[in-house]
């Protein structure tokens, strides 16, 4: 069985199981009462051997149709059959002209069975393929390749979920672009995308951890929620995304912009989460602290009620960036 995806040919071989597990029951209540018809002897006429092996056969019948059988098995029943009517030919109970026709009635059996086997496989392999793509789309911004707002609440459950068993901190920063309406309005809804795709790229070499949860959630507005990190960890990565943005040196569009270059705002919240506590109670604390830093001026960072100012990278900055990507991909190995 050749399938693309190792997931799915375990999910085949599973439907696969429980439809002849389905079929066992029905399956084995015919053959009993076609081997009642077969071999009493008020019915028919024919000797016992020749009904012997026409009913060898028409049980490779029923069960080449009832059942989905693996190339193996089929090879076994094919096999298995002839054997019996081989010996029943060797002892000269049945003639050579029905072994013959009984024998490619088998062999026609098991081609007919194969080809059903392997359409089937290839309509299960694709009908998956398809649900896979569905879900990938549903939970995809489809712009920047990150989750969106559905695929954020599933991936956040379990998150949530591990950090509420084990009591562990999670941590949330919900960044904004500033002024990026003015920067869309200025030079199109194309450059726009462009600097989304940036910020995203920016945004993914921030937080590389494999359980880190990175997604945009609105037009210029990404939630990136981090299991199991402490509140100094939460800042400093925070601060270096802030840089990161900054780094990228677009030019800011907005007259009124203090910054030379394109900067984020982010607010974050940092919290052992509760049994009360959700992804829609996380996202409002955020979203306040995220406003708290917007009206102080943007390019800074709210954190418990404090602003923590961005700006643009200094040689010290610069050091403090590789050193919090050290420290993010450290955490990652640890993983
Ligand atoms: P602020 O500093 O207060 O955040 O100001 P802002 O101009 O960034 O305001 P806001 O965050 O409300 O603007 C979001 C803008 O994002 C509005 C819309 O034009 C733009 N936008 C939303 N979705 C997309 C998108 O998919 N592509 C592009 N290019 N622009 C988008
Ligand atoms: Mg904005």
């Amino acid at each position: 069985m050749k399938t693309k995806d190792p997931g799915f040919e375990q999910q085949i071989k599973d439907k696969i199981r429980s439809y002849n597990r389905q079929r066992m029951t029905l399956s084995s209540v015919t053959i009993l009462c076609i081997g009642i018809v077969f071999f009493s002897s008020a019915i028919w006429t024919a000797i016992l051997p020749v009904r012997a092996a026409v009913f060898i056969s028409a049980i490779l019948i029923l069960v080449c149709a009832a059942f989905i059988l693996p190339l193996y098995s089929s090879i076994l029943l094919l096999l298995t059959a002839t054997c019996l009517q081989g010996i029943l030919l060797g002892l000269q109970m049945i003639s050579q002209e029905l072994f013959l026709l009984l024998l490619l009635i088998n062999m026609g059996t098991i081609f007919i069975g194969g080809q059903t086997t392997h359409t089937i496989i290839q309509t299960l392999t694709s009908d998956l393929e398809e649900i896979k793509q569905l879900e990938t789309e549903a939970t995809t911004d489809n712009l920047t390749q990150l989750l969106n707002r559905n695929g954020l609440e599933q991936a956040a459950s379990t998150a949530l979920a591990f950090c509420k068993r084990d009591q562990k901190p999670i941590g949330v920063i919900l960044a904004d672009i500033d002024y990026f309406k003015i920067y869309n309005d200025t030079l199109g809804h194309l450059e726009g995308d462009n600097v989304l795709k940036q910020v995203t790229k920016s945004i993914k070499h921030c937080f590389r951890r494999e359980t880190d949860i990175i997604s945009r959630i609105g037009g210029d507005e990404f939630l990136i929620l981090l299991p199991d990190v402490d509140e100094s960890y939460l800042l400093e990565m925070a601060q270096t995304l802030s840089l990161l943005i900054n780094d990228l040196k677009i030019q800011s569009a907005a007259t009124n912009d203090p910054c030379d270059f394109l900067s984020i705002t982010m607010g974050i919240v940092s919290k052992i989460p509760q049994a009360e506590d959700s992804l829609t109670r996380f996202y409002h604390t955020a979203d306040q602290a995220l406003y708290h830093a917007k009206k102080a001026g943007r390019n800074c960072i709210s954190f418990q009620g404090s602003i923590i100012q961005g700006g643009p990278p200094s040689n010290e900055n610069a050091l403090s960036i590789s050193n919090d990507l050290a420290y993010a991909a450290g955490q990652n190995e640890k993983e």
